[in-house]
């Protein structure tokens, strides 16, 4: 005799229990779906029902109040069903065409950022930066809200040739989605971790300090009970102080920024591309990023010059070569790119010629 299936809290409730009634009607059934305005598309199944996606812009750390705003909104025009993508859009799901207006004028008068759909950019995927994370070279939420204020109109009205993904992660770690993104800034650390001596014995564990080093720079200090670090072996990934906070590696002064282009997830007309690195540093500058801010506009309006239609930031580099990106950004090549252009997964180059 078949056990009744038990209900247990391990692991999360299936997906299809949440999806709207016109979505589980018309799973797998679906015909086409059309942008009908930089915050609006809808999907059109092949019995003919539809859906509308209603998109807006979140800072990712979300207030319970402003989480309770938009419950509040979806349970008004919605029938409840809301989702925040992996990018941290809102994503109202409308069923009844009526109720598009109205909550595009409730959203207006709440003053929420509606866009981001189609050849623009959508929010940013980004990490937890200084509010959070004992790794952070720099800022998450700081350096995203600096973006997207300047870059604003590119959510909300104005087009690009195609879909522009950014992201930002505050360290390599990189719990963002930097590898994949279009133009995406990772925090990078340029100084070896402090040895804080005196502090070693009682917080950390040597053995596993040392194990923490992904390139052996960390052996043993016996005379002091505590480690040292081998300058020209260490690269500055913060791995050891995650196991030991007596080896700071933040520095206010050296920590920046780094800029990789070029990656996609998507395998639409080419392949899914890893990013590449196009600017080795910049320097963290809050609370508005100016260099930063500054060093993405000029890739991206060199994206907008010279694109084709549908092309993404990776396929318009590919086309043109590298060399002719380095020309058009005029940004400078250097010594630090080495690595990235000559041992490149898809090339599987290792010399350092470069030509493409
Ligand atoms: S990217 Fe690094 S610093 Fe940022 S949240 Fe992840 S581990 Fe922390
Ligand atoms: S920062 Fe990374 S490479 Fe440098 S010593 Fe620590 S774990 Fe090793």
């Amino acid at each position: 005799m078949a056990l009744p299936q038990r209900r247990t809290d391990i692991g999360p409730p299936h997906y299809k229990d949440f999806l709207p009634p016109v979505i589980q009607k018309n799973y797998g059934d679906w015909k086409y779906h059309e942008i009908l305005n930089p915050g609006v598309m809808v999907h059109v199944s092949n019995k003919g029902e539809k859906i509308w996606t209603v998109r807006v812009a979140s800072p990712r750390l979300l207030s319970t109040d402003t989480i309770r705003e938009h419950a509040a909104l979806a349970e008004k025009y919605c029938g409840g069903y809301i989702r925040y993508t992996t990018r941290h859009n809102v994503e109202f799901l409308v069923s009844d065409e009526k109720n598009i207006e109205p909550l595009l004028k409730d959203l207006k008068d709440k003053k929420y950022m509606v866009g981001g759909i189609g050849p623009r950019i959508s929010n940013i995927v980004h990490t937890q930066g200084w509010v959070h994370c004992h790794s952070a070279a720099c800022d998450a939420s700081g350096l995203v809200k600096a973006l997207m204020d300047e870059f604003a109109d590119y959510f909300t009205t104005k087009s690009l040739p195609n879909k522009v993904r950014l992201a930002v992660a505050c360290c390599t770690n990189m719990c963002g989605a930097v590898h994949c993104s279009d133009i995406a800034l990772v925090g990078i650390h340029r100084k070896i971790p402090i040895v804080e001596t005196d502090k070693i014995k009682n917080m950390c564990e040597v053995p596993s300090t040392i194990a923490a080093c992904p390139t052996g720079a960390i052996s043993p200090d016996p005379a002091n009970k505590a480690v040292k670090i081998k300058e020209e072996k260490c690269m500055y990934c913060g791995n050891c102080f995650s196991v030991c906070p007596a080896l700071p590696i933040a520095d206010p002064v050296n920590d920046g920024v780094a800029i990789v282009v070029g990656g996609k997830v998507g395998s639409l007309r080419s392949d899914p591309k890893f990013s590449k690195l196009a600017i080795p540093y910049v320097p963290n500058n809050p609370p508005r990023w100016p260099e930063v801010t500054s060093a993405v506009k000029t890739i991206l309006e060199a994206y907008i010059a010279g694109a084709r239609k549908h092309e993404r930031v990776g396929e318009w580099v590919e086309r043109i070569g590298w060399e002719s990106f380095f020309k058009a950004t005029k940004l400078p090549f250097t010594f630090q790119h080495i690595d990235d252009f000559t041992i490149a997964r898809e090339t599987y180059r290792n010399s350092a010629a470069f030509k493409w």
